[in-house]
């Protein structure tokens, strides 16, 4: 192999990264061995900042040396905790503080942003989604339109790609809105696609849905922390994402929600209502009538998991201190690594399904082959954790919080070994 982008570049390339020093901050699982594992499923569930520990220890010192004054007293108090993400997270999403709250999960946050955004009538019902949407979103957004009294087969559209191609023409797309908007209530589109990684320009999607009427939502599971989004400029609608995947707050971590700032004060929206929505000033008087908080807040139902939003804050840190910017950068560079790798030393047997241009993509790389399943299998058993979607592909995702050059270096290498074995 050309030795221009062999094991030399990679390690010139971590001694140069500005980004490097972040690894350290997070727990990297280890093999039996007691090595490092090679970790490429943060799109799965991100690593956890040490500083998490840090974070969950002092909600529960608190609790346990105050009680329910831990509500009001101490250095983080629970009655306000949410707010301590809020400038963080709209600085990631490109947002402001009013348009994004840390609330529930992701799945829940869509419901209640429906219930809002999606207000169907008899001439325009139906709700537009990606034919391989994650199962969440489709079940989710099938009951919504159940709920409605209509049915799936009429009001549910399905972009499909064309025949044997994996990745969604954006023309194809928008040419579709231009056509079918006027019936469609809801357009619901990922911000990077789970399977394919592709990313799409979520401001084209806004601008065709609405010229057509249709409000337009995001699900950034795959995008928050990992692309740089500029979600108030888009002027989507709503938006929700998780914590776990690339925001690396922990298992069922607390999710987010984006709302726009012209919807903030729009109170006369549908909305499923709780305590936690209500006006601060008045929520512990708790008069009967509900007073929503103007922006994304009046969406939020209960008093949240305080345990699951420590480490959450502990994530923001890093970003905040990393910078998304500075992380696309890297991420480009990291990627466009592994691709130009994966071409140079298996582009017989491996055929990279996520788009090429950087634009069009995360930092996941889909790559399909033939019997690829022992070869996961080796690659698993080989310390590189990575994922298996059925029948035939396999997802890396290098992430620039904390893989290295060496890192992909080290899993082609092994990728090759194994194709030529196989
Ligand atoms: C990960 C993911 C989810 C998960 O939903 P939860 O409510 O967090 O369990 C939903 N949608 C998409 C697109 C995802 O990638």
């Amino acid at each position: 192999m050309s030795s221009s982008i062999g094991k030399a570049l990679a390690e010139r390339l971590d001694r140069e990264d500005p980004l490097g020093a972040f690894r350290e901050r997070f727990h990297i699982p280890k093999r039996e061995n007691g090595e490092d594992e090679i970790y490429f499923c943060g799109n799965s569930l991100g690593l956890q900042p040490k500083s998490a520990r840090r974070y969950v220890e002092e909600v529960l010192e608190a609790w346990a040396r105050m009680g329910a004054r831990g509500h009001f007293e101490g250095d983080r108090p629970w009655l306000p905790y949410h707010e301590f993400a809020t400038e963080k997270l709209a600085r990631l999403i490109g947002a402001l503080p009013s348009e994004v709250a840390a609330m529930n999960s992701l799945t829940a946050n869509l419901h209640l942003l429906m219930v809002s955004f999606y207000r169907p009538t008899p001439e325009r019902h139906k709700i537009l989604i990606e034919a391989h949407a994650f199962p969440s979103d489709r079940y989710a957004v099938e009951s919504q339109i159940r709920f409605h009294g209509f049915d799936p087969d009429g009001s549910l559209i399905q972009a499909e790609t064309r025949q044997g191609e994996s990745i969604i023409r954006m023309d194809d797309l928008l040419q579709l809105v231009d056509r079918e908007g006027e019936s469609i209530a809801l357009i619901l589109w990922p911000g990077v696609q789970f399977y394919t990684g592709q990313a799409f320009a979520l401001e084209k999607i806004v601008e065709a849905g609405h010229r057509k009427g249709c409000a337009v939502g995001f699900d950034l599971a795959h995008a928050a922390g990992n692309l740089v989004l500029n979600l108030h400029d888009s002027k989507a609608d709503f938006a929700v994402w998780c914590s776990y995947k690339y925001l690396n707050a922990g298992p069922g971590s607390v999710a987010g929600c984006f709302v726009h700032e012209r919807h903030a004060r729009r109170f006369d929206l549908p909305r499923f209502a709780g305590w936690w929505g209500h006006d601060k000033s008045t929520r512990f008087a708790m008069p009967p009538r509900f007073n929503p908080l103007p922006g994304a807040e009046g969406w939020q139902l209960s008093n949240p998991p305080i345990l699951s939003l420590a480490p959450l804050l502990a994530s923001l840190d890093l970003f905040d201190a990393a910078g998304m910017e500075a992380l696309r950068a890297k991420s480009e560079k990291l990627t466009g690594y592994l691709e130009r790798l994966l071409i140079e030393r298996c582009d017989d047997k491996v055929a990279i399904l996520t788009p090429a241009q950087p634009a069009e993509r995360g930092c996941q790389l889909s790559i399909r082959l033939q019997d690829g399943k022992p070869i996961h299998e080796g690659l698993m058993a080989a310390g590189i954790a990575c994922d298996w979607r059925g029948p035939d592909v396999i997802r890396l995702a290098p992430v620039p919080l904390y893989n290295r050059f060496g890192d992909v270096f080290d899993v082609v290498e092994r990728l090759e070994r194994m194709l030529e074995h196989a």
